[in-house]
């Protein structure tokens, strides 16, 4: 019988249909995933709200498990606050950690229940057909496993018997080392330069956070920012960055005119109650007069609690604070938005720069988005700018700066300022 509440297949009829399908994948030989979702903090969402709010949950849950499953996948409740999605006929587990990678994305957006704005998350856990045995019930058992492995250890994301575990195992390593990370300096700031296309000149640089690993070696922020965001270090992190960053810009010469430090500011951190006080008390101890202070927000920010977004972003932006949004071209977001978007500036993603070489449709692109932008007073960076060929194919568009390996890698700011003094006009961007 299906659930009522959710329209989904009960645990027993999961189990038959997971069964058929083990049989048919085994004659074609092809894999099957099998994700076990699980609501994280369902209690605490029960007794904060009322019952109706977790019936809301349980049924946006199951919305959110349909929007990922594709035709043939079976989603079903198997426990209170547990679902099962089986992925048939996957190529191999990445496909699998996709579908999880978006279950979380999806979740990552607020949703309204009559006045409260409720956010969840989950964990999930995933079993491989091929890595496991095919029989159903220990499928499901190795899939429970990783989910609750992946729990004892606060990740995401679990995967039963894989090579895979080494890395879960190396992330909790590196979970744990974070918290002396930030104590011992071991995080840096590095800085990589911003070109403005009218002048040819240095016009700022984007402060992009690395970890000095004392064994690994230098790590870019994919590799623990992540791991940060789910032990909750994401927002000191920030704040870190921010302050250190606007610290570090005291020493830029001033031979370049106004320079423009961009920070990144991931969502958790907008939505911080004091945010602004943080931003403001930052500029107060460190910005210098000829620095201007640009926050660089995902263009998936935007998508999520729009409202609450917008007001911080408007009053930062009246503070003197400049707003930037950043990978723009990779969201969802509407075109509507553009409309009230409490922004400055607006980077292209640079996917679509790079992509400029052998995919003529992403000139198409970039020309709409640069018209976009600049019909809407927004500025326009082009970020992945790595070489001359990219450099002259940009210039059929007006875009008002340019960033990437061209002109630099990111470096460490005792580089930066290097570069910064001994930088020679391009004359050739301006001819
Ligand atoms: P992002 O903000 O879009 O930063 C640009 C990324 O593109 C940087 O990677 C940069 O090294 C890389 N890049 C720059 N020029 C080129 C180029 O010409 N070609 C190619 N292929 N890549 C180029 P990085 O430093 O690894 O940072 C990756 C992402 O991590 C950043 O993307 C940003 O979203 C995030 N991130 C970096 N630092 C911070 C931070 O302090 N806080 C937060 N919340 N996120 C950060
Ligand atoms: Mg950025
Ligand atoms: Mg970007």
């Amino acid at each position: 019988m299906n659930d009522p509440l959710t329209g989904l297949i009960g645990r027993w009829q999961f189990l038959d249909i997971l069964r058929d399908n083990a049989g048919k994948a085994d004659k074609q030989n092809i894999n099957l995933a099998l994700l076990v979702v699980e609501i994280k903090n369902f209690q605490r969402i029960n007794l904060l709200h009322q019952h109706t709010t977790g019936d809301r949950v349980l049924q946006y849950f199951a919305d959110v498990l349909r929007q990922v499953g594709r035709e043939n996948d079976i989603i079903s409740r198997i426990g209170d606050r547990k679902f099962a999605l089986l992925l048939n006929g996957i190529g191999s587990i990445e496909h699998a950690k996709l579908a999880a990678y978006k279950i979380h994305r999806l979740l990552e957006t607020t949703f309204q229940f009559e006045l409260t704005e409720i956010r969840c998350a989950a964990t999930v856990g995933i079993a491989l057909s091929t890595d496991n045995a095919i029989d159903p019930e220990s499928l499901l058992q190795k899939a429970e496993l990783a989910l609750n492995q992946a729990k004892l250890s606060n990740q995401s994301i679990g995967v039963a018997d894989s090579p895979g575990n080494d890395t879960a195992l190396n992330e909790l390593d590196l979970e744990v080392e974070l918290i002396p990370a930030l104590e011992d300096f071991q995080l840096k700031v590095f800085f990589q330069p911003k070109i403005s296309v009218t002048t040819g000149l240095p016009s700022g640089a984007e402060a992009l956070v690395r970890w000095q690993h004392p064994v690994h070696g230098l790590l870019g922020p994919d590799k623990f920012l992540p791991i940060a965001e789910s032990a909750g270090f994401l927002k000191p992190i920030t704040q870190w960055v921010l302050n250190t960053a606007l610290r570090l810009s005291n020493r830029w010469t001033d031979k370049w005119g106004n320079l423009k430090l961009s920070v990144n500011i991931p969502t958790i951190s907008l939505e911080q109650a004091d945010f602004i006080d943080i931003v403001q008390s930052a500029r107060d101890l460190w910005q210098k007069k000829d620095i201007t202070l640009c926050l660089e927000i995902l263009e998936n920010s935007f998508i999520s609690n729009t409202s609450s977004t917008f007001k911080t972003l408007k009053e930062l932006q009246a503070l003197g604070v400049k707003i930037s949004i950043d990978d723009f071209g990779t969201g969802y977001s509407s075109l509507s938005y553009f409309r009230d978007i409490p922004a400055d500036e607006l980077k292209i993603d640079q996917s679509f720069i790079l992509g400029l070489r052998n995919d003529q449709a992403n000139l198409k692109i970039i020309s709409l988005i640069v018209d976009l932008a600049h019909s809407f007073g927004l500025s326009v960076v082009a970020e992945g700018v790595e070489n001359a060929e990219i450099v002259a194919a940009l210039k059929q568009f007006q875009c008002d700066e340019f960033q990437g390996y061209y002109y630099s890698r990111p470096i460490p700011a005792e580089e930066f300022l290097i570069w910064l003094d001994n930088f020679q006009p391009d004359n050739e961007l301006i001819s």
